[in-house]
């Protein structure tokens, strides 16, 4: 056996490589060669589109590339196609819009990121609460450090609004006070957006070149972020609710 009849063996034996269509090797979609659509291979979103799995990423070349798979993915396309092809570029086409949908907006992709690298977020706060409910010391998730005082006293405020209303009393300064603090707590949820950013940079740092522990540094510090940001969030609800019933 010649070296290139083992060499193209090699190629047919692996069909996730090679387009189904003329042999060709092919991208992840479309094959480079013949232009036909491809079956989908299980990818993470990030591979999808062709990028590294970095937290910075071309948010217009992502853009651009959604506009030119989506177009090319067009069921219009395949109208006369054989019915693989038409299945396919469905298939292609839901990927795809899942991809883009958690990729453009920079909570999901953190949060998609961190899940790639095995960190259960939802886990993670459930067993928060869990633990929090089994001490007694609120009802909901692990109050931040940071927020211990200001969620102690605006739950105190908003007490004391759900009993006024029961007597059918009111108190205009109370409700301006804990209209105050909401728009505190949203600019706080808004700051907390700027510092996951900021640890979008060291992680894309540390992904060619920093150790585990490293990775684990930045990825707690990820998940910080998002729990206080998801606190704040709930936190605001409670005030709305009390403040609209
Ligand atoms: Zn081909």
């Amino acid at each position: 056996m010649t070296e290139t009849l083992r060499a193209v063996l090699s190629i047919l034996s692996e069909p996730s490589g090679a387009c189904w269509s003329c042999g060709e090797m092919r991208a992840a979609h479309f094959c480079s060669a013949c232009g036909k659509v491809q079956p989908p291979v299980p990818v993470d979103y990030f591979s999808f589109f062709g990028f590294p799995r970095k937290l910075n990423i071309d948010e217009k070349r992502l853009e651009q590339e959604f506009y030119d798979l989506s177009r090319k993915l067009h069921p219009d396309v395949y109208a006369q196609a054989e019915n693989r092809e038409q299945q396919w570029s469905l298939e292609q086409s839901s990927l795809l819009n899942d991809a883009y949908r958690t990729l453009k907006d920079p909570i999901k992709r953190t949060e998609y990121l961190l899940r790639l690298e095995g960190v259960e977020l939802e886990e993670q706060s459930k067993s928060a609460t869990e633990k929090a409910r089994a001490s007694g010391e609120i009802k909901k998730q692990v109050v931040p450090p940071d927020l211990l005082e200001e969620v102690f006293e605006l739950n105190m405020q908003l007490e004391e609004v759900r009993a006024q209303k029961k007597l059918g009393e009111d108190d205009p300064a109370l409700i301006e006070e804990i209209g105050k603090q909401k728009l505190a707590l949203e600019e706080k949820y808004e700051a907390l957006l700027s510092e996951l950013k900021g640890y979008w940079a060291d992680w894309d740092k540390l992904v060619d070149c920093g150790t585990e522990d490293d990775r684990r540094d930045v990825r707690n510090k990820m998940v910080d972020v998002l729990n206080r940001r998801n606190y704040i969030r709930n936190l605001v609800r409670d005030v709305n609710e009390v403040l609209e019933s």
